[in-house]
This record gives structure tokens, sequence and C-alpha cells, in this order.
């Protein structure tokens, strides 16, 4: 690391999309050793494993409505323990600045006047497209990536069927993070905002994990795909059109292959 780790500092650090190859060197420094390291759900323990010996190590996540600590214990956590001279890490799943109340930490830390550095992660949808096998801004496509959540959290709303018409283009990439369970209301609302229902879409499930899936249609089709464990994040948009046709045909070889070694017994 060009900089020396300091202490009473809080690093808000991305952990990645789970496999702890994908972490930053940078990141893998830090929790060797770092004194605390307060961490999210979907940071898994293969990296959290990384850390030194002597590290506190707290999960501060909430998941499924599970009771977990409320945010301002979080900041309160972060900022008694540097200012008790701990180098703390507070660790998020992906990159720390993509939906994770990465700025309300930040106010709360310059407020308690700490000293913090944001420690970059891969995101989820990055590692989503980099598992299907495509380019978010293939250029012959696409113009942009739209980067956005279909999840209603306290005090802010869900994109609006305004919203959706802005942002759902057909030279734009929709990466969709907490997309919940309710397909067709998405498909339905996105085909109002004008997009064709033969547009490509997947679903990338726990991506850069060992248990990682993928399901791939089109936006018309998207309800009828089977419900993949969470974490999961949408892909739709015509970028990824050859990505998504490449894992339909290795469906269907594999499937062909499959029946040819039932019907040879
Ligand atoms: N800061 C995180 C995102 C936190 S919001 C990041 O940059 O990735 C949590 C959402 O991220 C999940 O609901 C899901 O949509 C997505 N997500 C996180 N990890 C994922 C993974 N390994 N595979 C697919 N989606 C994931």
């Amino acid at each position: 690391m060009n900089s020396s780790v300091e202490i009473g500092k809080v690093y808000l650090v991305g952990a990645g999309p789970g496999d702890p190859d994908l972490l930053t060197v940078k990141a893998h420094k830090l929790l060797s050793v770092a004194d605390v390291i307060l961490h999210d759900d979907l940071v898994p323990a293969s990296i959290l494993a990384l850390a030194g010996p002597r590290a506190e190590i707290v999960n501060v996540g909430k998941r499924c409505g599970a009771k977990g600590a409320t945010q301002p214990e979080i900041n309160a956590r972060m900022i008694d323990a540097a200012r008790a001279g701990c180098t703390v890490i507070r660790l998020k799943g992906g990159d720390p600045a993509i939906f994770g109340r990465l700025a309300e930490e930040i106010d709360a830390l310059d407020a308690a006047r700490i000293s913090w550095e944001i420690v970059p992660g891969i995101t989820a949808g990055l590692a989503a497209a980099a598992a299907l096998g495509a380019s978010l801004t293939d250029r012959r496509k696409s113009q942009r990536v739209v980067i956005v959540t279909n999840h209603r959290a306290a005090g802010a709303e869900t994109p609006s069927q305004r919203d959706w018409q802005s942002l759902a283009r057909e030279d734009a990439t929709l990466v969709i993070y907490m997309p919940g369970h309710d397909f067709e209301s998405l498909r339905n609302q996105l085909l109002a905002a004008g997009l064709s229902s033969d547009v490509p879409a997947a679903i990338v499930s726990r991506a850069a994990s060992h248990d990682q899936s993928i399901e791939c249609s089109t936006l018309g089709e998207l309800a009828a795909l089977s419900r993949v464990p969470a974490p999961s994040i949408v892909l739709i948009g015509w970028a990824i059109d050859s990505a998504v046709r490449r894992a339909l045909s290795k469906n269907v070889a594999s499937l062909l292959a499959e029946a040819e070694l039932i019907l040879s017994r």
C-alpha cells in the first residue's frame, strides 16, 4: 500500500461480490491489520477469514427483516472505535458507495471529526455482467448504463412509472439491484415505459460465488423465469444479447447431452 495504515481512522471498504479473489489488494492488506471490522451480511466467511487474529469482527447487517444494528448504532460503533485509537474497517458487499448508505456514514464521521477513506470494490452489477460474459457498454448497442434499485427503502421511493420512462431506453443497459421477486410488475412497468418485449434480460444470482446461477430470457418472458436465490441482479438491454444467446445455446446443448445420456442407459 502506498500510504501507511492510520490508527483512529475508518476505512470504508468494498468486499466485492463474494469471491475473496476479487478483493482489492488494499482491502486484503487492511483486513489483515484492522483492529475492528464492522461488516454487512453479504460479506462471506471466506473474506472475514482474512482478518488478523486479534481483530474484533462484528456483523452489523440486517437481512430479510432480521433485527440488526440500526444506522445510528453502526455510526456510533465506528466513531467510538476510531476515538479509542483503533483502525476500523466498515466492510460492505460489492462497492461501498453503491446502494450502501455510505453517504450517511461519511456524514456521521465528518460530524464527529473522524478521518476516513473509501476503498472501492467490485460492485455486484459488474460481477453479474462478467458472470454472464457481457459488456454492458457494447458500443454497437448501448450508450449508457443505468444502475438502479427496484427496492423501496425507508425514505426512498422505488422508481416510479415516470422514472422508468426516462431510464428505460433501448440504447441503455439496465442494471437492477434488489430486484425483488415481483418480475411481472417490473416487466409491465418496463413495457409500459416503452421497451419492447424482445429486449434480452438475465438474472444473475449469487454472482462470483460457488453457487452462482444465471437465468436468461427476454423482457417479455421475465416473469416466467424460475425463482433464483438472493442476492440477485437483473440485467436488461441489447448489450447483453450475444451473451444471453450464448448462455441459452449452452443450456440447450447441456439438456441435449443429458437426454442422450438418459437414452443411452
Ligand atoms: N454495495 C453492493 C450492493 C448492496 S445492495 C454492491 O456494490 O454490490 C444489495 C444488492 O446487491 C442485492 O439485493 C443484490 O441485488 C446485489 N448483490 C450483492 N451481491 C450480489 C451477488 N453476489 N450476486 C448478485 N447480486 C448481488
